[in-house]
């Protein structure tokens, strides 16, 4: 059985009529940018989310610029963030000439929040928690350390689009937040894609300019800015996949309930919490385990076909030595490195496939 880690045309071929008749009229309109279909997107995303507004740009990394350079972060100051990221977040900061300084993750892969403490000097000016795999750091505790030192929250919550903490949606909690719409994410659209989100009224109307060349809403120039915005086509692409998402979210979480179930007596394995209602409101943009002989169960699981993979490809940033990062200088996250694998989690697996995975994992421990 071949069971892909992503399926990226699946989506467009199960609704390949419908996006053809979208394309169609896009074009015949002449809609490319700035145009009603992303204005009414943005609309969507900050009703959905309940937040004042939401911003369309090119990508989820420029999300995290532009809100950091519209919240006035300058050079040399600190943003804490955890080691346990893409890249991506580490570098939207380095571009600013500000500093990313890194934090370790829990044994669930999540913010240290402890450790966060250790890492925060004069030059600290704000905590970005990573809204990672589709779930909500604890938002709480992270609050408290913020407000005790008198911190900014900025989120990364490129993988958490619809998840939940204590009913209040990843990327509304702080200064800002960002969701990536890159074709694998939660809501993946059919190329680059990102959006900011804030309650601020300075940070929306300065992040409205900095994406569209410094233009005000009535086109005039009004200050330096960039072009990122998002592409009309893709936010109309974005507002039919919307329609269907909830129902997205609630498979995903019955994915991962299958997971649990078939997998939790497995003593080799460390999982995700399950899907609940309670503080959390995951959805599950990765199903991240924990697993007892990592490399030998991903070769075995290749080999049966199944493909897995290891985060940010096996390399959380402390490692990124050329970056200017000290290799091996966060010794949880390099241990959590050690062992995690992400199964087989999206829109497209069926039950009989998730069977076989689970059959074939619980097989390879049998053997050794
Ligand atoms: C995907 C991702 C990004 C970057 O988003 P792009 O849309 O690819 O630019 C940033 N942070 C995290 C945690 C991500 O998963």
């Amino acid at each position: 059985m071949k069971i892909p880690f992503f399926n990226y045309s699946y989506e467009f071929k199960k609704n390949r009529k419908d996006y053809l008749k979208i394309f169609n009229n896009i074009g015949q309109r002449g809609a490319f940018i700035l145009q009603s279909d992303l204005k009414k997107f943005e609309e969507n995303i900050a009703k959905y989310l309940k937040v004042k507004y939401a911003i369309g740009v090119a990508n989820g990394t420029d999300a995290i610029w532009l809100g950091l350079m519209a919240s006035g972060i300058k050079e040399n100051d600190e943003i804490i963030i955890p080691s346990h990221t893409y890249v991506a977040t580490a570098a939207a900061i380095h571009m600013l000439k500000a500093k990313p300084i890194l934090c370790e993750c829990k044994v669930d892969g999540m913010m240290d929040e402890e450790d966060i403490i250790k890492r925060i000097s004069k030059k600290t000016k704000a905590i970005m928690p990573v809204q990672l795999n589709g779930r909500c750091c604890d938002m709480d505790k992270i609050k408290k350390i913020a407000k005790g030192y008198k911190l900014k929250i900025f989120e990364d919550a490129a993988q958490a689009f619809g998840s939940k903490y204590k009913n209040k949606f990843a990327g509304t909690f702080g200064e800002f937040g960002t969701i990536s719409l890159y074709p694998a994410k939660l809501l993946g659209c059919y190329g680059d894609g990102g959006i900011l989100l804030t309650n601020s009224k300075k940070i929306a109307s300065s992040v409205n300019q900095l994406r569209d060349h410094g233009r005000n809403d009535k086109g005039k120039v009004v200050s330096w800015g960039f072009n990122s915005r998002l592409d009309n086509l893709q936010a109309a692409i974005l507002n039919y996949k919307l329609k269907n998402y909830k129902k997205d979210i609630l498979f995903r979480r019955k994915v991962a309930n299958y997971y649990n179930n078939k997998l939790i007596n497995n003593k080799n394995l460390q999982l995700p919490p399950p899907p609940s209602l309670n503080k959390n409101f995951d959805v599950y943009q990765n199903y991240e385990i924990q697993a007892y002989k990592r490399n030998k169960l991903k070769v075995y699981l290749q080999r049966k076909g199944i493909r897995c993979l290891i985060q940010w490809n096996g390399d959380p940033i402390h490692n990124f030595s050329k970056l200017g990062f000290k290799n091996n200088s966060l010794k949880k996250t390099t241990k959590y490195f050690n062992n995690c694998l992400m199964l087989p989690m999206n829109t497209s697996v069926n039950f009989k496939q998730l069977k076989f995975i689970c059959k074939e994992i619980n097989n390879f421990y049998k053997k050794y």
